[in-house]
């Protein structure tokens, strides 16, 4: 038996060595990714949080307790209240709207009646206030146990189980190396993580607005260096279910030319986040390359890197071609595959072979990290 495993390892390390079609653990083949959530619908997190995040071009996932909003139908839960038409504004800029719950229970002290009108109630609020249908949760006090987080995902895809806690509380990051270095780890460990903001001058976990906007701007140093993705909690959640749902096939891979599918059984009207496919070619980079989806003549969006094409593609039934005229394409090596290093530190071509400048990235990231369970949700 331990030389059948032997063998087994060694064709696991040839199969992997000759892969040529493999899809990024974190958009854009990022090394790490990072969400900023905000929870309790606090004022300061749309007079500071959401305009500093906009003025750097990132996204952040803010978590509503729907009846604390000022047209709502109960007094505020915590905090001053807000008004609809703020979160509207928010929304409307692509910052991503989740629950907080109605009124910020600890749900594990709930009958299962009475959380389920919490969860639901409150993404009923969020429909019929803003017009849309919030798809994440943060559980109030990040309490929960295994019934409440069943009944979670009953409205809501996901639901946020570990933070880093910012804010002049016990464990909190409160000056902008301590916020930073939050995304230190996500990029050194290549794993999503998740900051947990409060208000910024509110009792509650006070942060300094300034210190705040000195983090953001590092964050987005690490997201126009290619190493950390961005993204709000819906996405970031959607781009690692799918990955990890994925049935990546590898139909043929001649120089110049790849065909794959990347098939997932989830609903790709609720998934529908697109995936980073690396096609993996040998030799100077081509002038240019074209993706396209069977059965569609609208290319997909890819970028050429040395030694790798970067694809955007939802998953789905459909054959994925690539091709890149002039390429050698077949047999990185292994170790090409395995460490691609940072990618911004390598010169980049756009598809028509031009070197590339810059880019604004839009709203992103995903999940993988030891839980830092500290504050209070
Ligand atoms: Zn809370």
């Amino acid at each position: 038996m331990r030389i059948a495993g032997t063998v087994c390892g060694a064709m696991l390390l040839w199969v992997q060595s000759q892969a040529q079609v493999t899809v990024a653990k974190f958009k854009d083949d990022c090394n790490g990714a990072y969400v900023f959530t905000f929870d309790d619908a606090l004022p300061t997190q749309l007079i500071y949080a959401a305009p500093y995040l906009d003025q750097v071009g990132l996204k952040g996932s803010f978590y509503l307790i729907t009846r604390n909003v000022a047209d709502g139908d109960a007094a505020p839960a915590i905090g001053k209240p807000t008004t609809w038409k703020g979160w509207k504004v928010l929304a409307d800029s692509g910052h991503e709207i989740g629950s907080h719950t109605l009124s910020h229970p600890d749900l594990t002290t709930l009958s299962a009646d009475s959380a389920a009108k919490e969860l639901e109630g409150s993404a009923q609020a969020i429909k019929t206030k803003l017009g849309l249908t919030p798809i994440t949760l943060a559980y109030p006090y990040n309490s929960r146990n295994t019934a409440v987080t069943a009944l979670a995902l009953k409205t809501y895809m996901a639901a946020r189980e570990y933070q880093s806690t910012y804010g002049d509380v016990s464990g909190g990051a409160n000056t902008a190396d301590a916020m930073n270095k939050f995304p230190d780890a996500a990029v050194t460990a290549r794993k999503l993580m998740i900051g947990m903001i409060h208000g910024l001058t509110e009792p509650y976990a006070p942060l300094d607005p300034a210190q705040f906007l000195v983090h953001l701007k590092y964050c987005r140093k690490l997201a126009d260096d290619r190493k950390l993705w961005v993204a709000r909690f819906c996405d970031a959640s959607k781009y690692g279910t799918e990955r990890d749902s994925l049935k990546l096939t590898v139909k043929t891979q001649t120089a110049g030319h790849a065909e794959f599918t990347a098939a997932s059984p989830l609903d790709a009207a609720r998934y529908d986040f697109p995936l980073t496919f690396k096609v993996a070619y040998s030799g100077d980079a081509p002038a240019s390359a074209q993706a396209l989806r069977a059965g569609s003549s609208v290319p997909l969006p890819l970028e050429i890197l040395p030694g790798f094409i970067l694809i955007q593609a939802v998953p789905g039934p459909a054959a994925i071609t690539v091709d890149w005229p002039g390429g050698t394409g077949l047999a990185p090596s292994a170790k090409s595959l395995s460490s691609p290093g940072n990618p911004a530190s390598r010169p980049r071509y756009l598809p028509d072979g031009r070197r590339f400048r810059s880019r604004q990235k839009g709203p992103g990231p995903i999940r993988t990290a030891s839980p830092t369970m500290s504050g209070n949700g």
